[in-house]
């Protein structure tokens, strides 16, 4: 099947006389007749369901849905792109092991592994992952996995997918994408070489700003039993001498990130969400393609306005990063654009008269929406600390929505001719 077909078939296959639209399921466990079968549920013999934090027939069919997308073994849903993420990382490493990860990345991953993570004792080396040497330098005896973003947020950079997993492979490691941005609908970072993706469904999949979650797919191509894994290849005493690598076949990684890490964290969706994302799912293809559309013509427009200093979106003639997006994503740019004015005060006065795009600390929504960090998100710091951070205090994030673009245009035009 093609993606548009599968983002509306995947995960779910209703049987005879059952309901078309996949249902919610909305029960934390599950009946049985005999104690033999709930006893073969968990020696993973049977995969039915038996309580809602291991598996729910509603987020498995999201589950499903996404893992097809990405052409991945499985999917395990989370509450939150967050968690997605810790899980990721904790699924394979511990105290005492390092994680070589891109600077671009989303500053919520950034703070999660500069700050929770390694005060957990795991060590985040951060090295800019355009420079391939320094990447490789960075690997240490004890690193367990390369982490980076497809399209970077906020910066739009675009990952050499096939540089960074060679890189990760020649020294036996897995390379884990956050694809959040680009989704799989632009591209599929397995197919690249990408071993683990993870997801904000938050974003472009659910699409309508309803429900905050995030995934982690296996692509069930990363070998585990290749030494540098003993977790993998060693009984899991808290899972009746379970080996991961041996036993649970291509899909070791996401087995483990199952019924060691969700069963001991509990960070799981809520059937509701799942089923609010997969109904977002099933439109991803068309409401990408359009977000893809209206964001050029966008950019486009800002490219020409005299207010506007620098401007960066992926696809724009002349972006650093354009020949990468038409190979890693079919020459489509996502949806959300940066850009500078001359000045911190002209933001502000921009950001006041925007009428149809609202203020929102969001993006990938289906409404435009624009933030300016400097005034919000990071508004504690000053000039000097936002220049030190990378952010300049004239910087814009628009996410650039399915209104219709002249609109959308319309609306910037008004708002840039009240700024001097
Ligand atoms: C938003 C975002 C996250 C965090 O996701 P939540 O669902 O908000 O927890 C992670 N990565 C990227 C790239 C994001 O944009």
């Amino acid at each position: 099947m093609k993606k548009e077909t599968q983002c509306i078939h995947e995960g779910y296959y209703p049987k005879n006389g059952e309901s078309r639209v996949l249902p919610i399921t909305m029960s934390t466990a599950f009946r049985y007749d005999t104690t033999e079968q709930v006893g073969d549920l968990f020696d993973l013999k049977d995969n039915g369901y038996f309580y809602t934090r291991l598996g729910n027939p509603t987020i498995a069919a999201a589950e499903g849905k996404l893992a097809a997308l990405e052409g991945g073994v499985g999917a395990m849903m989370t509450s939150s792109g967050q968690s997605a993420s810790m899980l990721s990382v904790l699924t394979l490493a511990s105290a005492g092991d390092s994680i070589v990860c891109a600077t671009a990345i989303y500053g919520g991953t950034f703070n999660l592994f500069d700050v929770t993570l390694r005060r957990l004792g795991i060590e985040f080396i951060f090295v800019d992952f355009n420079d391939f040497e320094q990447v490789e330098r960075s690997i240490k005896p004890n690193t367990k996995a390369l982490f980076c973003e497809t399209l970077a947020n906020p910066a739009l950079r675009v990952t050499d997918i096939q540089k960074i997993s060679e890189i990760a492979h020649r020294h036996g490691l897995p390379l884990i994408m956050d694809s959040t941005f680009a989704t799989p609908y632009l591209c599929r970072p397995f197919e690249f070489g990408a071993d683990i993706v993870v997801h904000s469904s938050t974003k472009y999949l659910d699409g309508h700003d309803v429900s905050v979650g995030g995934f982690i797919v296996d692509s069930g191509n990363f070998d585990w039993a290749n030494g540098n894994f003993p977790s993998f290849t060693t009984p899991d005493e808290s899972y009746h001498g379970l080996v991961y690598a041996r036993d649970c076949g291509k899909a070791a990684y996401i087995t483990k990130a199952r019924v060691q890490l969700m069963r001991d964290m509990g960070a799981q969706a809520s059937p509701f969400n799942a089923w609010l994302t997969n109904l977002g799912m099933e439109t991803l293809c068309v409401r990408m393609e359009r977000h893809c559309q209206n964001a050029l013509k966008v950019a486009e427009f800002l490219s020409k306005q005299k207010q506007v200093r620098s401007i960066t979106y992926p696809m724009l003639k002349g972006d650093p990063e354009r020949e990468k997006c038409v190979k890693y994503m079919g020459g489509m740019g996502s949806g959300v654009i940066s850009f500078e004015l001359e000045n911190r005060e002209q933001c502000v006065k921009f950001m006041n008269s925007l009428k149809l795009v609202s203020l929102l600390v969001h993006v990938a929504d289906l409404r435009s929406c624009a933030l300016h960090p400097a005034s919000s998100t990071h508004r504690q710091l000053s000039d000097a600390a936002l220049a030190a951070a990378g952010i300049s205090p004239s910087l814009i994030r628009l996410s650039v929505g399915l209104e219709n673009a002249d609109d959308i245009i319309q609306d910037i035009s008004d708002a840039l001719a009240c700024v001097k």
